[in-house]
């Protein structure tokens, strides 16, 4: 058989099955190349730039192994942000749809420690989580780590980057020593070396090469804006460039404010993403951006990385990057997947050397173009987004599910099916989003019907 097919892999017929539910035909190069390893027990050192199918590579082998039976902790995750932790917590839910009962648990911060230990007390198979929380559970004695067969570390570079060593030494220490560990990345750094040899056996290193001229499906465009010409540039870029989904990457969280309200000045819709938010605002504004109510994203890299959007369709760098692997990062979020993208960057004159080290680094053109006049109508020249978002307040704790709230607009002389996108369910609320022209109507069904019995105050975003 083909070993590229997930068939060819000693899998349970369960995880055989979702594979082939879910319309995967292929394993990626990372994914054919650590799950026999991870599947036989050994340590794995991985290394597969974003977007390679990282997190089913870890994925699959813990829900091979895992004992439903057993109610502790069997596999433990480590992430460096939780939007991340929270992204892998859903592919292992994905995946493991036919394991009844299984429990898989986020610990990240953003949410109340105590929830989280109600729910560690109840049972968990598989836990995801960032270090500090992690830690956080260990020294309040609410975890129990004895059982632990496997550990991953995914994104052990940022986990590094983010300077979380003293946590992840604190955490080993309470793992059993006879263990699988692997190791994910996306870069190499030597970091990374010494962070597998204090933590693995034996490894198996598995690095895949990223394709030579990947970065040519990329279309990089330069402009010039000094600095107080900048947010009139970026409204100009707006404008010239219309695009389903744009993240646009600033350096710095005052910076995001201030494109943010440049924007919405001009009566378009987007979000904001940095440090400064708690869980519930950022997940709002990701429910926003994934069902396309918002097409506009403003970010600071830190905030921006892990985040499951794999379809953008532009990068607009504001800020130049401090250091030049960011630019390859950002860049690499659009034309995935052999898609095209577009990254547009804003440059200083003073910038001009820089910009030739990152040509060098992309082994792409940068292409200098002129800007166009903006036109005199703001950013009218954009098409505002077809859809619109209500927040709903229940989730999966009231026991929603998207059937429920897709019946409740729906029923009787309700909504079209065809007006209603996107349902997210989270742990406490849930995500709707609305054809624009029968957004009031659905307001007005939900606030004067119930759901599932119950009333929940909803709000338009
Ligand atoms: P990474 O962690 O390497 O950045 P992810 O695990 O987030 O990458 O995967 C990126 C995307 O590719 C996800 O949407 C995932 O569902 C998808 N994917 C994973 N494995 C496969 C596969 N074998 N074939 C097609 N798509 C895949
Ligand atoms: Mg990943």
């Amino acid at each position: 058989m083909d070993s590229t097919d997930f068939r060819s892999l000693k899998l349970c017929t369960e995880l055989l099955s979702v594979v082939q539910e879910l319309g995967y035909e292929k394993m990626t190069p990372i994914q054919q190349a650590s799950i026999p390893l991870l599947l036989e027990g050994k340590d794995v050192l991985g290394q597969a730039k974003t977007g390679s199918g990282k997190t089913a590579a870890f994925s699959l082998p813990i829900l091979n192994k895992v004992n439903l039976e057993n109610q502790n902790i069997q596999a433990l995750i480590i992430c460096p942000t939780r939007e991340l932790a929270t992204q892998v917590v859903t592919e292992i839910r994905k995946w493991g749809r036919k394991f009844v009962g299984l429990k898989v648990l986020p610990l990240i911060g953003g949410q109340t420690g105590r929830d989280q230990a109600q729910s560690l007390e109840n049972g968990v198979h598989i836990a995801v989580g960032t270090p500090g929380r992690i830690l956080d559970h260990i020294t309040r004695d609410r975890i129990d780590l004895n059982d632990v067969a496997t550990v991953v570390f995914d994104e052990a570079d940022k986990i590094l980057e983010m300077g979380f060593e003293k946590e992840i030494r604190a955490i080993m220490k309470e793992l059993p020593s006879k263990r699988q560990t692997a190791l994910f990345s996306a870069t190499f750094p030597e970091s990374i070396q010494a962070l597998s040899k204090s933590y693995q056996r034996n490894p198996v290193s598995v690095q895949i090469a990223d394709p030579e001229g990947e970065s040519s499906s990329i279309e990089q465009i330069v402009y010039d804006a000094h600095e107080d010409e900048k947010l009139n540039v970026l409204m100009r870029v707006l404008q010239q460039h219309p695009s389903k989904s744009t993240i646009i990457f600033c350096n710095m969280k005052a910076t995001v404010n201030e494109v943010v309200a440049a924007i919405e000045r001009n009566d378009v819709p987007c979000g904001g993403l940095h440090g400064d938010l708690d869980q519930r605002e950022r997940d709002q504004v990701m429910a926003m951006f994934r069902n396309g109510s918002i097409t506009l994203l403003v970010a600071t890299d830190v905030a921006a990385r892990g985040l499951d959007i794999d379809a953008l369709e532009m990068v607009v760098n504001y800020d130049l990057p401090v250091q030049s692997e960011t630019y390859v990062h950002r860049i690499g979020r659009t034309g995935r997947a052999g898609r095209s993208g577009i990254s547009i960057t804003l440059a200083n004159p003073k910038d001009t050397l820089k910009l030739l080290e990152l040509e060098k680094l992309t082994g792409g053109k940068l292409l200098r173009p002129s800007l166009g006049y903006k036109n005199q109508h703001g950013l009218t020249g954009m098409t505002l987004p077809n859809m619109q978002t209500l927040s709903i307040s229940g989730g999966r704790k009231d026991k929603l599910r998207p059937g429920d709230i897709l019946g409740a607009l729906t029923g009787t002389a309700g909504l079209k099916a065809a007006d209603v996108g996107k349902i997210e369910v989270l742990d406490k609320v849930t995500y709707v989003a609305i054809a624009r022209k029968a957004v009031n109507q659905a307001m007005d069904r939900l606030r004067n019907g119930k759901i599932k019995g119950t009333k929940y105050p909803v709000r338009k975003h």
